[in-house]
């Protein structure tokens, strides 16, 4: 399990594209949210848009892995997705803050890779945020002062990417990925891989 935090501006979502194009044993958790659908994004792609009452059915019936209450609105990782493809020996990639990462580390801290990404600077955060356009004034304004306090929980992360730029960023979260997928306690079957090596040896 692979998770991508940051702020919004920092460019997790880009980066989060470029991975899920050139990684393909990776699996996106498309998460739910009862936030309104911004333009341009598409139900059960970019997140699974639902309302309040179903969200709290989903946390009831114990069907999320983790779930946080983000800028007022409630976002949540459904659990059957990510246990299937799991099972199914694919490496699962996370979109989700700090609150949910926590969360996860504490239920199942041993398969948890927690990458974080921070902004080259504070004035680069604002224009990004600006230059999306997505949201309302208030909402960027709203964004802007919760991003001092994200970024409060980068020593909760096992790696650091400062995104100066994107191509940069990708492949440094690929090698985080390939380094950690070589490590021992990760690769299925080794301890009979390598007796054979000895006793044909
Ligand atoms: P946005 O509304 O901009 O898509 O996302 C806002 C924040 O919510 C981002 O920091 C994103 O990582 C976080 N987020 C998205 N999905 C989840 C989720 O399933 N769980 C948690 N805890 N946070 C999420």
């Amino acid at each position: 399990m692979l998770v991508l935090s940051s702020p919004s501006g920092a460019g997790k979502t880009t980066i989060s594209r470029a991975l899920m194009a050139e990684e393909p044993n990776l699996t996106l958790s498309i998460s739910a949210t009862t936030r309104p659908k911004r333009p341009g994004e598409r139900d059960g792609v970019d997140y699974y848009f639902v309302d309040h009452p179903r969200f709290e059915a989903m946390v009831k019936a114990e069907d999320m892995l983790e779930h946080a209450l983000v800028f007022g609105n409630r976002y949540g990782t459904p659990r059957a997705p990510v246990e299937a493809a799991l099972e199914a020996g694919r490496d699962v990639l996370f979109d989700i803050d700090w609150q949910g990462t926590q969360q996860v580390s504490s239920r199942m801290p041993r398969d948890l890779v927690r990458v974080f990404i921070l902004p080259p600077s504070h004035a680069e955060l604002e224009r990004r945020l600006r230059t999306r356009a997505l949201d309302p004034e208030e909402v960027v304004q709203e964004r802007m002062a919760k991003a001092a306090d994200e970024m409060s929980h980068w020593d909760a992360y096992d790696y650091i990417i400062v995104n100066r730029q994107v191509e940069r960023s990708v492949a440094e979260v690929k090698s985080i990925l390939t380094a950690e997928r070589l490590r021992r306690d990760r690769q299925v079957g080794l301890t009979e891989f390598v007796s054979r090596l000895r006793s044909a040896a």
